[in-house]
C-alpha cells in the first residue's frame, strides 16, 4: 500500500509539476527546520520533501499512480530509493534554493521598481494599413505623481530605514506552542516588504510616486500592418511603484475588413462585374484604390467569367522590404441581363443565327474541371490565364 504522497502536499492527482513545487514550498515554509525546530515539524518536512520528490519523479508517480509505494519497494529494482534520510539523487541545492526563494528572505524588495506592461486593442481600416497613419489616443496609466515627482515624499525627503523590521523587509515572531517553539516570518506590515519608510508621505500618491491619469499621446501606425501585430511603445506603459521606470505600451492591431478589397498578406483582391458585351469586346474601368488614388483596369477582349488581371505593386507595403509593396489582383465576373428589350432581344437573336456561332453544348469532365480548377488557381496565385 502506498503512501498517500498526493494528500502530504494537499494536492489532486492531476497537480501539475509546478503545482506539486508551489504546495512544497507552501509547506516548507512552515516546517522548515530554521523555522520551526521542532521534532514533529522535522518528522513532516522530511514527509513533504519526500512527497515532492517522489512526485516530481515520472517513474515513481507512474508507480505511486499504480498502487505502489517507490520508497517502500526499492527491491524492485524502480531505481533507488529515499533510505529513510536525505539520500539517494536528493538535491538539496534545488530544495534550498526553493524554499528561500520562496519565504522571500533573501532580502526586501525593492522600493522603487519598474512598471507593468499595458496593452490596448488598435482598430484601425484597410485604408489606414495600406497608407499608415498618425492617430492620437489617450491611455488610462499610471504615472508620475505631480506632486512629490514620484518621490513619494511630500517635502522631497529621501527615505529611511525601517525602524520595525531594521531594513530586512520581513518581521519574525517566536510564539510558544505545545509543539515547541514556532518562528514565524511574515512581510513587514510597516514597509510593505521594502526596508524603506518615506517620510513626510505625500498624501496625493500615498507615498506610492505615481498616481492614476489620462494621458494622451501621438501614435504612428506603419504602413502595411496586420491583424495580429503588436506595436510596442517603450516607457509608455504604467509607472511602477516608488516612481520606478515605466513598462512599454503594447498595441494590437485590429484591421477592419473593407467593403470592396480582400487582403491576402501583402496581396489585394477586388471583384469587377461586366456584361457578356464588355466581356466580348473589352473595356476599362475605374477603381479607386484605399489611398484615394484611382486606378484603371483593363478588361482584354474575350475575357472569361473568373478570369484575374494582376496590376502589380499596387497591393499592401511589405513591412519587411521597405518601398515594395504586393500587388493587385482584379477577378472579373459577368452579369447576364434577365429583362431585354425588344431591340436588344432581336439585335442577340441576329448574332446567334450568324454563322460561326456556337451553340449550347455538353463538355466532358475533364474539359468542365479545367475550367473549374485553372480559374480558382489563377485567382490565388494571382497570375492571369
Ligand atoms: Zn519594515
Ligand atoms: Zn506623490
Amino acid at each position: 500500500m502506498a503512501k498517500d504522497y498526493y494528500g502530504i502536499l494537499g494536492v489532486d492527482q492531476q497537480a501539475t509539476d509546478s503545482e506539486i513545487k508551489k504546495a512544497y514550498r507552501r509547506l516548507a515554509r512552515k516546517y522548515h527546520p530554521d523555522v520551526n525546530p521542532s521534532d514533529e515539524a522535522a518528522e513532516r518536512f522530511r514527509e513533504i520533501s519526500q512527497a515532492q520528490e517522489v512526485l516530481l519523479d515520472p517513474n515513481k508517480r507512474r508507480m505511486v499512480d499504480a498502487g505502489h509505494d517507490p520508497l517502500a519497494e526499492p527491491q524492485h529494482g524502480y531505481g533507488g530509493g529515499f533510505g529513510g534520510g536525505f539520500g539517494g539523487g536528493f538535491d538539496l541545492g534545488d530544495l534550498f534554493g526553493a524554499f528561500f526563494e520562496g519565504q522571500g528572505e533573501t532580502g526586501p524588495i525593492p522600493r522603487v521598481r519598474r512598471g507593468e506592461d499595458s496593452r490596448m486593442a488598435f482598430p484601425i481600416s484597410l485604408a489606414e494599413a495600406y497608407t499608415g497613419v498618425d492617430k492620437k489616443i489617450t491611455v488610462d496609466t499610471a504615472v508620475i505623481c505631480p506632486d512629490c515627482d514620484g518621490s513619494g515624499s511630500k517635502t522631497h525627503q529621501e527615505p529611511v530605514t525601517c525602524q520595525q523590521c531594521t531594513g530586512s523587509g520581513h518581521v519574525r515572531a517566536t510564539q510558544r506552542s505545545f509543539l515547541g517553539n514556532m518562528v514565524t516570518v511574515a512581510p513587514c506590515p510597516a514597509c510593505a516588504e521594502t526596508g524603506q519608510i518615506i517620510p513626510d508621505p505625500c498624501p496625493t500618491c500615498e507615498s506610492d510616486g505615481r498616481v492614476r491619469s489620462r494621458r494622451s499621446m501621438q501614435v504612428h501606425i506603419p504602413a502595411g500592418v496586420e491583424s495580429g501585430m503588436r506595436i510596442r511603445l517603450q516607457g509608455n506603459g504604467e509607472v511602477g511603484p516608488g516612481g520606478g521606470p515605466a513598462g512599454d505600451l503594447y498595441l494590437h492591431i485590429q484591421v477592419a475588413d473593407d467593403p470592396t478589397f480582400t487582403r491576402d498578406n501583402e496581396h489585394l483582391l477586388a471583384t469587377v462585374q461586366m456584361s457578356i458585351v464588355d466581356a466580348c469586346l473589352g473595356t476599362t474601368v475605374g477603381l479607386t484604390l484605399p489611398d484615394g488614388s484611382q486606378e484603371t483596369i483593363t478588361v482584354p477582349a474575350g475575357t472569361q467569367p473568373e478570369d484575374t488581371v494582376v496590376v502589380h505593386g499596387k497591393g499592401m507595403p511589405t513591412m519587411q522590404r521597405e518601398g515594395e509593396r504586393g500587388d493587385l489582383i482584379v477577378r472579373f465576373v459577368m452579369k447576364v441581363p434577365t429583362e431585354l428589350d425588344s431591340k436588344t432581344r432581336k439585335t442577340l437573336s441576329q448574332l446567334r443565327d450568324r454563322r460561326g456561332y456556337e451553340p449550347a453544348k455538353v463538355i466532358s469532365r475533364e474539359d468542365s474541371d479545367n475550367h473549374l480548377f485553372t480559374r480558382i488557381g489563377n485567382f490565388f496565385r494571382g497570375r492571369n490565364a
